[in-house]
């Protein structure tokens, strides 16, 4: 129980201390607000949690990313669904993991004690993609967090403040702890789809689309297209995929309630499986009271080999 008590106050004196930084920074960089979308601003969770000790736009402008000191061996994790494009050591950031999001952007975790995500990997927000680290040109253990609109380029001309779109409400700083944390995993109920929809990315033309063939794949997962047919409604639709009537005018631009026969509307997929450790199709299908090759037929696979971190629709 103390240590519990110690912890929230751990926490609670690392939220006022970034509050603090938020508060400053949000002023210096408010010109800049307006190129993050505005359901991205403020919306992620944090990659890690510790102790803030650099900030975007420092040593002359050339610091393209924040630095957060933490213990090594501190866990980071992916702050939204993605695809990680490149999981390497370099010299200047060390042990390095770039994420493709859905949402446009691009993030890279830098000077990692242990990289936990390999080359095409789907990731979850929220999924740890290895630790806190000291490698390449590093002095002390920090997570140095970058965020592109777009894609990262040698120049980073596409990098913006992390703190526009990291969130600065405690559940979704800690997020990183997981269970453990005194907030629990509470931000796992907000209302992500908002936030993660692939129709922001379309929405988005100014934005170099992402287009590798596992973003494809994972893009065509999420979303499908559905004929009306005669007796349609739009609440039958909607129920029918987990979705609200809201929900699903909005993913379709529609502004009145009227849909034709025929027409084809974009609704999305919600019974999605991602593949663990462990997983088999034979184990997954048991779970949801199917067969092995019931999943295979409905995903279209050839083979039964699956892989961790890919995802599957249920049906
Ligand atoms: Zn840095």
């Amino acid at each position: 129980m103390v240590d519990f008590i110690k912890r929230i106050c751990i926490a609670l004196a690392l939220a006022t201390f970034i509050g603090l930084l938020f508060m400053t920074t949000t002023t210096t960089f408010a010109e800049t607000k307006t190129e993050v979308p505005e359901e991205l601003f403020e919306a992620l969770i944090w990659p890690t949690v510790g102790e803030v000790t650099d900030t975007y736009g420092t040593r002359g402008g050339k610091h393209y990313g924040i630095d957060v000191a933490a213990p090594e061996g501190t866990n980071v994790v992916s702050i939204a669904d993605g695809v990680v494009t490149r999981s390497y050591y370099s010299d200047t950031y060390g042990n390095v993991i770039f994420i493709e999001h859905l949402n446009g952007l691009e993030t890279v975790y830098a000077h990692l004690h242990v990289r936990g995500a390999e080359e095409g990997q789907a990731v979850t927000e929220g999924e740890s993609i290895g630790t806190v680290g000291n490698t390449g040109r590093s002095s002390g253990n920090h997570l140095h967090f970058e965020v592109h609109k777009g894609n990262w380029n040698i120049d980073k001309s596409e990098s913006i403040d992390p703190f526009l779109v990291l969130s600065n409400e405690p559940e979704f700083m800690f997020a990183s702890l997981g269970v453990d944390s005194p907030y629990g995993q509470d931000w796992k109920q907000r209302k992500s789809t908002f936030v993660m929809s692939p129709k922001i990315l379309e929405d988005r033309t100014e934005i170099k689309v992402v287009d590798s063939e596992e973003m494809r794949k994972v893009k065509s997962l999420e979303t499908i297209e559905v004929v009306v047919k005669s007796g349609d409604t739009l609440w039958s639709i909607a129920s029918s995929y987990n979705m609200t009537v809201e929900q699903l005018k909005n993913l379709n631009d529609i502004t009145d309630e009227r849909i034709n026969v025929d027409d084809k509307l974009v609704v999305e997929q919600t019974n999605i499986h991602i593949i663990q450790q462990g997983d088999t199709l034979t184990s997954i299908a048991a779970q949801y009271g199917q067969t092995a090759a019931e999943i295979m037929k409905q995903n279209q696979l050839d083979s039964d080999v699956i892989f961790p971190g890919e995802k599957i629709v249920i049906f």
